[in-house]
């Protein structure tokens, strides 16, 4: 099980991840909570991501895929993976089917979570993060059970810096540009399928596990 999670900001790309990797039991990979957590540990990397990270800007791609490199030979991988947030470039696609192939494998399924940008925007200001666990939460639309505690672990919830309406519109533009060629890349390829993330959180795993299954018949 081989997948790529793709989707702007606030999609829902989170959020369905952890559904789909308790049910398939497999890593989920997220560049951005690769490189959050780097920070958080003060790590040469992590230093590196803030200045980019900071700037709204993407970490270059030798950083980027030198990570995802490293972390698809350990062997949670052999079963599958779940990619999220990776690849943002046609260079980090290219370099992720070179990466897989090198290891006798391929990406499956390119699962594509669409919704509305008013909607985006609601979401990533409402958005609340566990600091332990890296769950999303949201104010309105997924409250957690004791307000500012992550359901899971009661790690404390925060709002990431770049959630705030003032940022929040600049990112969707630049990602709506970035994505536009990956998803010319895998629709080529014909392993993309889009999800219509609208629906309620249990509404949009059932399609997405749907999708899943079939492309395993
Ligand atoms: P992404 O990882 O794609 O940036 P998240 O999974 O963090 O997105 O979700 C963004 C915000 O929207 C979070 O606050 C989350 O709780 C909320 N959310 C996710 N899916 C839905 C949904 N289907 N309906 C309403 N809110 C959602
Ligand atoms: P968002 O969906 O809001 O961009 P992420 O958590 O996916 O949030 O990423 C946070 C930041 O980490 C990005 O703005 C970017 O600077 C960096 N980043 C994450 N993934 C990548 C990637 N594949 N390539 C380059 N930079 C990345």
């Amino acid at each position: 099980m081989n997948i790529v999670l793709m989707g702007l900001p606030g999609a829902g790309k989170g959020t369905q991840a952890d559904k789909i990797i308790e049910k398939y039991d497999i890593p989920h990979i997220s560049t951005g909570d690769m490189f959050r957590a780097a920070m958080k540990n003060g790590t040469e990397l992590g230093l590196e991501a803030k200045s980019y990270i900071d700037k709204g800007a993407l970490v270059p791609d030798e950083v980027t895929i030198g990570i995802v490199r490293e972390r698809l030979a350990e062997p949670d991988c052999n079963q599958g993976f779940l990619l999220d947030g990776f690849p943002r470039t046609i260079e980090q696609a290219e370099a992720l089917d070179q990466i897989l192939a090198d290891l006798g494998r391929k990406v499956e399924d390119v699962i594509n979570i669409k919704v509305d940008q008013d909607e985006l925007v609601k979401r990533l200001t409402g958005r609340r993060i566990c600091k332990v666990c890296g769950s999303s939460y949201h104010l309105v639309f997924n409250p957690p059970k004791v307000e500012g505690v992550c359901d899971k672990d009661g790690g404390e919830l925060y709002q990431r810096a770049d959630d705030n309406l003032e940022t929040v519109s600049n990112r969707l533009e630049v990602n709506i540009k970035q994505s536009q060629p990956l998803l010319d890349f895998y629709n080529k390829k014909q392993i993309l399928t889009d999800i219509d993330g609208q629906k309620d959180i249990n509404d949009v795993f059932a399609d997405v596990d749907a999708l899943l299954k079939s492309s395993r018949n």
